[in-house]
């Protein structure tokens, strides 16, 4: 397997290039509700990716007290706005505002993040874990896919995109009783960890020593470092860093999301 790092920087590479085919700049706005501390930092990623692959971005900064109508104009704009290409509304919004009344609202066409139901993207993070698996030649079909977690913007969505790969899959969450989640993990070919605790999968549990352990946590152990939902050096066939892992394949995605909106609806 090629390392997540040198993936994400052939795949800008190739990003870069596909935007010069395009009959102008690709532009992407992301909608901020809020002063959030990590939504700041992963803006500031996003904002540096899109630069550094010849893109337009464009932050709209609203107040932690916009109103839900005053946000759900600004989308009705943006929908309509020919200059704007696509958009994401970065959560957490704030608690005067539904999330699922803004997703709704997101033209499908334009909704990079995949969150209207009716979306034209995939999710950004199961998308991104799909993509680099794929182009890595991962055989998905026949095989055992186990997701732990089952949240909207991870584990629902990567169970169907597996299960669309033609794998037979399991998802397990926290009413899953351990004794069968070790069973499932023991049987498991792809193992996709979305859990938020460190450590949740470690050496205690039986793999397949050909088992592909995909590590989506983001959690910060006691000493304020950086970790995963998974051991280190699980006895698998790979095992995805943290940092440098799947933070980098979402980022990737929205990319992704962006320049194959611009080819396939000419927006
Ligand atoms: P949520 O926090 O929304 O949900 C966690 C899931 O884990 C729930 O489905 C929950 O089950 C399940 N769970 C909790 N305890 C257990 C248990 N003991 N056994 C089995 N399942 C359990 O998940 P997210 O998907 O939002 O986030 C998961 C992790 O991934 C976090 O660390 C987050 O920071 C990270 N993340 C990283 C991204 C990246 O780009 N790298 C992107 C998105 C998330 P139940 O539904 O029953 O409560």
């Amino acid at each position: 397997m090629v390392q997540i790092k040198d993936y994400v920087a052939l795949k800008k590479d190739e990003l870069k290039k596909r935007i010069l085919l395009l009959p102008k700049k690709p532009t992407l706005k992301i909608i901020q509700v809020n002063d959030d501390y990590a939504s700041n930092s992963y803006i500031k990623g996003k904002i540096k990716d899109l630069n550094e692959i010849g893109a337009n971005p464009i932050l709209e900064k609203l107040s932690p007290f916009t109103s839900q109508a005053e946000l759900l104009k600004i989308i009705d704009e943006t929908n309509k706005d020919k200059n704007v290409n696509g958009f994401i509304v970065q959560l957490p919004l704030p608690k005067q505002i539904d999330e699922n009344v803004v997703k709704c609202a997101i033209d499908p066409k334009k909704d990079l993040d995949g969150f209207n139901p009716l979306t034209k993207f995939k999710s950004a993070t199961p998308k991104g874990i799909l993509t680099y698996l794929k182009d890595q030649g991962y055989d998905f079909k026949g095989k055992n896919g186990l997701i732990i977690g089952r949240s909207n913007i991870v584990g629902k969505p990567m169970a169907k995109y597996l299960l669309d790969e033609d794998m037979t899959v399991t998802v397990a969450h926290s009413k899953t009783p351990l004794d069968n989640l070790k069973l499932f993990v023991q049987n498991a070919d792809l193992i996709i960890v979305a859990v938020g605790k460190p450590e949740f999968l470690n050496k205690t549990f039986t793999f397949k020593k050909t088992a592909f352990v995909i590590d989506v946590g983001i959690n910060r152990d006691k000493d304020n470092h950086l970790v995963g939902d998974c051991e280190k050096d699980l006895p698998v066939s790979y095992q995805s860093p943290v940092p440098g892992g799947v933070g980098l394949l979402t980022r990737l995605a929205l990319l992704i999301n962006l320049v194959e909106g611009c080819e396939k609806y000419g927006l």
